[in-house]
């Protein structure tokens, strides 16, 4: 009943089961059970999507970026829709066309009847890879990435209250040792200053801010004015994130099923704009936004195989870097990086791979038992553990061991710094991994 079907896109599997309501596939939080870590009595169901879509060959479906609900049809069926595509079509030849033998031609005449529902005019969506249309980089972000240096980003936590002294002491403090600084969009669902004025704020200091915008409070008509109105205070990053549920905030929980767009669909929105001068409701702009546009990855949220279906899809809709979640396995990367490569989507992003100092064993409890899509290997939790006193210093140590295996590998273009609060580790890290220019 949403009134906007995409089963034939999704295995026959409905995805507004989804509590986040993704409609381009899963989010980074499925647990080693393969359940929704929303709600953990549920299967994630967009787990469940792509494995019956490799099971029946249908995975290549899934890349095709689909359009955000027309809430003007929630609430109505799509057969009567369905029907007077068919009619156009002629009843005789649909029913021919999925009889023949010839999938070219099953799949062709499908697509007259299902394509026209599914995309609608004013989103016109596909499967294809499409390049950014401008050559000069518009960030230092993006014109060190392009020039192959191995790049460090940051991360620097958004004030609680109305007073920005500490934020500009550590914008301060880590703009000599990266290349940008990224602000977090209301990270855990908790409300903190906005991205956009910490972004301000750091370009008035002269460092590079990566403005964050979380899907979960996004509307499609903010987003297109946001990023607007974000070019007049120097943001020419942007990174596009699903952003945690409201269910893992604090207390009261809003309403959880007010989801007006995934982040797959801002890319493609974002990416619009930009390069086709379009709103998405087609009004032409004059003087589009300029920016470098971004992800967030999960590598070892699902299989290898199917992470990578999910991040074509990110390349394609409009992403030209990632950064990853905290990574502690760095070797397990491979596998992930070889299915990138496989789908020929490796040489069109620019990878960085996120990493955390922990601070102290109970950081590493934390991040391992309660963040999706993070896990830390036996070794290291014992590593941190034992180290008693020292367990900061264990920390700096371990990251240090992780940064230097990232710099041999190929497809890995920097690190982006999760301090999670401790930025004053900053300076010791990159001086410490020789990635200080
Ligand atoms: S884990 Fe994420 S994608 Fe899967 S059902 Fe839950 S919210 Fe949706």
């Amino acid at each position: 009943m949403c009134g906007n079907c995409l089963l034939q896109e999704t295995a026959f599997i409905c995805p507004m089961e989804c509590p986040k309501g993704m409609r381009n596939g899963p989010c980074g939080g499925v647990t080693p059970e393969k359940n929704c870590y929303i709600d953990e009595t549920r299967k994630c169901i967009w787990y469940a999507i792509y494995r019956r879509s490799l099971k029946t060959g249908r995975e290549e479906k899934l890349l095709e970026v689909l359009p955000p609900l027309d809430w003007n049809k929630v609430g109505t069926e799509t057969w009567g829709e369905v029907l007077r595509q068919v009619r156009k079509t002629g009843t005789g030849k649909f029913i021919k066309g999925l009889l023949s033998k010839d999938r070219e031609k099953r799949d062709r005449v499908w697509d007259s009847v299902f394509r026209t529902i599914r995309q609608p005019l004013w989103w016109n969506g596909d499967s294809e890879y499409h390049s950014a249309s401008y050559r000069e980089p518009v960030s230092l972000l993006e014109t060190r990435l392009k020039s192959g240096e191995f790049v460090v980003a940051t991360e620097v936590t958004p004030p609680l209250s109305a007073n920005s002294a500490k934020l500009i002491h550590e914008i301060e403090l880590v703009k000599p040792y990266v290349t940008a600084i990224n602000f977090t969009d209301a990270a855990s669902a908790n409300p903190k200053m906005s991205s956009l004025a910490c972004c301000k704020v750091a370009d008035d200091m002269q460092a590079e801010p990566v403005l964050q915008i979380a899907a979960r409070d996004t509307t499609r008509t903010g987003l297109q004015s946001s990023v607007i109105g974000s070019c007049q205070f120097g943001v020419r990053n942007i990174l596009c994130i699903t952003g945690d549920s409201a269910r893992v905030g604090p207390p009261p929980t809003g309403n959880l099923n007010i989801i007006d767009i995934d982040s797959v669909q801002m890319l493609w929105i974002l990416r619009k704009m930009r390069d086709d001068c379009i709103y998405l409701d087609g009004r032409k702009i004059k003087y589009p936004p300029k920016y470098f546009l971004g992800a967030a990855t999960s590598p070892f949220a699902s299989d290898p195989e199917l992470q990578a279906i999910r991040d074509q899809k990110k390349i394609n809709a409009g992403a030209q870097f990632f950064q990853t979640n905290i990574i502690f396995e760095p070797d397990r990367l491979d596998l992930w990086l070889e299915q990138l490569d496989k789908r020929n989507s490796l040489n069109k992003v620019y990878i960085l791979v996120g990493v955390s100092p922990l601070k102290s064993y109970k950081v590493a409890r934390y991040l391992h038992d309660q963040v999706p899509g993070v896990f830390l290997p036996g070794n290291i939790l014992s590593r941190m553990e034992k180290a008693g006193d020292g367990e900061s210093e264990e920390g700096v140590q371990i990251a240090l061991e992780i940064i230097e295996c990232l710099k041999e590998k190929k497809g890995i273009n920097g690190i982006h710094l999760m301090t999670l609060g401790w930025e004053s580790i900053v300076p010791r890290i990159v001086t410490d991994s020789g990635l200080k220019k």
